[in-house]
């Protein structure tokens, strides 16, 4: 059984921990877009690890991860993960594997990043400046630099001297060396060698050998290019099609798609956000639920659930089932209101628009749900929630339309309920369920 595991919202929905709990039941793990903006965050043991590109598989040690060609590689952002993970006693060797169709972020793609969102003034997207949306446009553009072509030195110098031309002509603050950027490039390319492997073959092999997946998503829906809140979306399909495109697999490899969303919504960055809160609830929810940018540390914006959203979510997802996490950042609110519809000009508003003028106009209904009165912080049996939480994901789930299999209560490894027992045991075996 396969599994793809996509966030439901606008990222950070929590996806780390979730990927986390279910990833020893899998032989591999698979990210398949994005760059080092993800910043899953995990804590296992007292311990709170960071990843960044790496799939959150790996702190689970029989279980094998893979980089996808559909992701953009910073190279010393990579080892620099890798490092990290050394530190802390965890090995990579042998279980880490870069596509080598994957493009390689090269150090001018942050300059161009910053300097793009430096000319589009009070238009700008709000990006991680990271250099990931230029290294996708080189990659559209079909000028980009693959894994396999780090071994070539004559290639790799052509592409150097042009990228870094480019740069440098739209640079005002000094000019980059290109020998600079070759040598370190080459190194850090040398560095990667063990580890490149052609990822579709070795998936298929896996599959054939009746080995599990767990395909992983980073970012979420709602930045997703495609289907997203264009423009302000990343550069890649954070939808479950990005699994096969950003992987090399077939779409009937994936058995189950499970949708990530937090019990509340948040977004960073600018673009339309219709549930969204301003002070009182919104400054409460960003609080308690530390709402700040793993990576960037940037104040999350933070709004009630929407269902118009999560609608939309489900089905371009084509979702099995949702995990619902977060639920006890929730606790203490005397009502919990959800975005049940929108308004526009007097008129209810059903699908999520495409047009950015009009969903700036959308305007929530919202349903308000009663707070419960005990905490549901670290709690672990669905049982055990008090009746008001329960209630709220069962109306989660009517108004998304599938089943909530899982509820996640605290940031721990253990902090989760079982909703869906049946679906639960189906999917990831009795011990979970
Ligand atoms: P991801 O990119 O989707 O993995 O999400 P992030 O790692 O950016 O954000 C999720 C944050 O919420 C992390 O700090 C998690 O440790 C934390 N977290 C995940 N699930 C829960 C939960 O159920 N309750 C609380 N309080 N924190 C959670």
């Amino acid at each position: 059984m396969n599994i793809a595991v996509v966030g439901a919202q606008w990222g950070d929905e929590g996806k780390g921990k979730i990927v986390d709990l279910l990833a020893r039941r899998f032989s591999i793990v698979a990210r398949y877009q994005g760059g080092h903006n993800a910043g899953h965050t995990v804590h296992v043991g007292g311990r709170r690890f960071v990843l960044r590109l790496i799939p959150s598989g790996i702190l689970h040690q029989g279980v094998t991860c893979v980089i996808g060609n559909g992701v953009v590689v910073d190279l010393a952002a990579l080892f620099d993960e890798v490092d990290g993970l050394a530190g802390a006693g965890i090995g990579v060797d042998g279980r880490l594997l870069i596509s080598d169709r994957a493009h390689v972020i090269l150090p001018y793609h942050p300059d161009l990043d910053r300097l793009r969102e430096a000319s589009l003034g009070p238009r700008m997207i709000g990006t991680t400046s990271r250099g990931i949306g230029p290294a996708y446009e080189d990659k559209a553009g079909r000028r980009g630099l693959r894994v396999c072509d780090l071994a070539d030195a004559a290639a790799l110098e052509e592409h150097i001297r042009d990228g870094l031309a480019r740069r440098n002509e739209l640079a005002r603050d000094g000019r980059l060396a290109w020998t600079d950027v070759f040598d370190r490039t080459r190194q850090l390319g040398e560095r990667l060698k063990p580890w490149i492997a052609d990822v579709s073959a070795v998936l298929c092999a896996a599959m054939a050998d009746g080995r599990s997946i767990l395909f992983e998503g980073a970012q979420g829906t709602m930045l997703d290019l495609d289907h997203g809140t264009y423009p302000y979306v990343t550069s890649s399909n954070a939808t479950v099609g990005g699994a096969c495109t950003g992987l090399g697999i077939g779409p009937r490899s994936i058995h189950v798609v499970l949708g990530i969303a937090k019990a509340y919504t948040t977004r960073v960055g600018e673009g339309p956000f219709p549930s969204e809160l301003h002070g009182g609830d919104g400054d409460a929810l960003r609080a308690k639920g530390g709402e700040f940018g793993t990576v960037t540390g940037r104040p999350r914006r933070c709004g009630w659930f929407d269902a118009v959203q999560m609608r939309h979510a489900v089905r371009v997802n084509g979702f099995d089932a949702l995990a619902v996490t977060k639920l006890d950042v929730l606790d203490g609110f005397e009502r919990v209101p959800v975005c049940v519809g929108y308004r526009l000009d007097g008129e209810a508003v059903s699908a999520f628009p495409a047009d950015l003028g009009r969903l700036r106009r959308c305007t929530p209904v919202l349903e308000s749900c009663p707070g419960w009165n005990r905490p549901t912080s670290g709690v672990q049996r669905y049982d055990d929630l008090p009746a008001n939480a329960q209630a709220y994901l069962q109306r989660l789930e009517d108004l998304a339309g599938v089943p909530v299999v899982f509820a996640s209560t605290g940031a721990a490894r253990e902090d989760i309920v079982v909703k869906n027992a049946p679906l639960a045991a189906a999917w990831f075996g009795s011990e979970l369920a």
